[in-house]
């Protein structure tokens, strides 16, 4: 049914002369339409169509009303188009086309609009003054493979843009292995990294990111891969492709991107009371706001104001490890005294509340009441795979590694240092 009303837009479109099917399937796409073209006219032997855009901060009522239309016609398009899509819901900016009975514009036979990137509204009548019929055409949603690969120069939120990559892939990519690198501190100039992805596409246009399957990173000359298994379903996880899996207890930094401004030291100039004393903790540099995370689950021990240290919250995880959260800027809602966090909530936000010359977040990590440096401390991991599911799980790595890129592509990748200046604003991402 949404077939042929598809293929009928099309037939009425080609009408025009010099047009061809795939820009007419273009044409009622969300694409910018630039303003100096807001309308363009085609003369066309039996319709004639213009293209518009909802304006900036308006609403297609609006839009449709500067376009010619009468308030009658508009309130029946509303009428007609309510079952499927409340046209003041139309977001501004918009695509949308009309097509009109001949160049004079005299009467409008059709609205079509791409109201979401898997929809479509078409409403239209047969003539003037017949009644409009809407409809809702659904473009498919195919999920195919797609491969990245990419060289560090830098940082891996760097060379991941360099290749092309959205910010949420990217910091998917992160979180595959956040219990084994921290991103912050441990990446590497010359670190390497390939995955496989699944890629939403409606009409051949991206309109979404699905789960990475399988991915790899190369740090510091070691390598590390996660397979999802199951490949679909929530309860899928990462793991090695001997089974193990790649969660830990901890995940190695608080920050998902940050910067480390110092580290843990038994003796270091301190920068506020300008006394050499111990750092016992790490210090991730990020902008005021970004969120801070628990590195593990657990539950909150203090949360509150406490002198030099600000805003701060600290979590017993075990009868031995607990993890602490100074100089914050606020806390999450809904936290107090007593509160189960889960590993990777977020608990509050970077500030440089007490004793700070900026916003940064000072980390600490204790054993035993002790404070430790948790870079070098090895942590159990969850569960592996289950023993029946191995067999079906070997497959799946066979056919998971198989899809990866070769890793002489990422190593073409390596974005110039001169061409991506290391300006503040690119260093918070890190
Ligand atoms: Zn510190």
């Amino acid at each position: 049914m949404f077939k042929l009303r598809s293929c009928a837009v099309a037939a009425i479109l080609c009408l025009q002369p010099a047009c061809n099917p795939s820009q007419n399937r273009d044409s009622i796409q969300p694409q910018p339409v630039s303003p100096a073209v807001k309308t363009s006219k085609v003369e066309a032997p039996a319709v004639f169509v213009t293209r518009h855009q909802v304006e900036k901060g308006s609403s297609i009522y609006q839009t449709l009303k500067s376009e010619g239309l009468n308030p009658q016609t508009i309130l029946e398009l509303v009428k007609a188009a309510k079952p499927i899509l409340p046209l003041q819901d139309v977001a501004s900016e918009t695509a949308f086309e009309l097509t009109w009975d001949g160049p004079e514009r005299n009467t409008p036979l059709k609205l079509a609009l791409r109201h979401a990137a898997d929809s479509s509204l078409v409403i239209e009548r047969n003539g003037p003054g017949l009644e409009w019929t809407a409809s809702r055409i659904e473009h498919p949603i195919t999920v195919v493979q797609k491969t990245f690969h990419g060289f560090v120069s830098n940082s891996l939120w760097e060379s991941a843009e360099f290749v092309g990559m959205d910010p949420t892939l990217i910091t998917s990519l992160a979180e595959v292995f956040a219990w084994q690198i921290d991103f912050n501190r441990e990446v590497r100039r010359g670190d390497r990294w390939r995955l496989t992805v699944e890629q939403k596409l409606v009409d051949d246009k991206t309109i979404g990111w699905g789960n990475i399957l399988v991915a790899e990173y190369e740090n510091n000359g070691q390598v590390y891969t996660g397979i999802r298994f199951p490949a679909q379903g929530e309860k899928a996880s990462y793991y090695f492709p001997n089974g193990q899996s790649l969660k830990r207890m901890f995940i190695k930094s608080p920050i998902k991107f940050g910067r480390i401004t110092s580290g843990f030291s038994r003796s270091r100039f301190h920068p506020v009371l300008h006394v050499h004393r111990p750092h016992n903790g790490v210090d991730y540099g990020a902008p005021s706001g970004t969120p801070v995370m628990a590195v593990g689950s657990g539950t909150i021990e203090s949360i509150g104001r406490k002198g030099g240290s600000g805003n701060m919250i600290k979590i017993r995880h075990n009868g031995t490890y607990s993890t602490a959260y100074l100089h914050l800027k606020g806390f999450a809602t809904g936290l107090r005294k007593g509160s189960n966090v889960e590993q990777g909530q977020v608990i509050g936000y970077v500030g440089s509340t007490g004793l700070a010359t900026g916003p940064h977040l000072h980390f600490a990590f204790y054993e035993n009441g002790r404070y430790m440096d948790p870079l070098g401390l090895r942590f159990p991991s969850a569960d592996p795979v289950a023993k029946n599911q191995l067999p079906k799980f070997n497959q799946l790595v066979q056919n998971a590694l198989r899809t990866l890129p070769d890793w002489q592509l990422a190593q073409q990748d390596t974005p110039s240092g001169d061409k991506h200046p290391t300006d503040d604003t690119h260093t918070v991402l890190r």
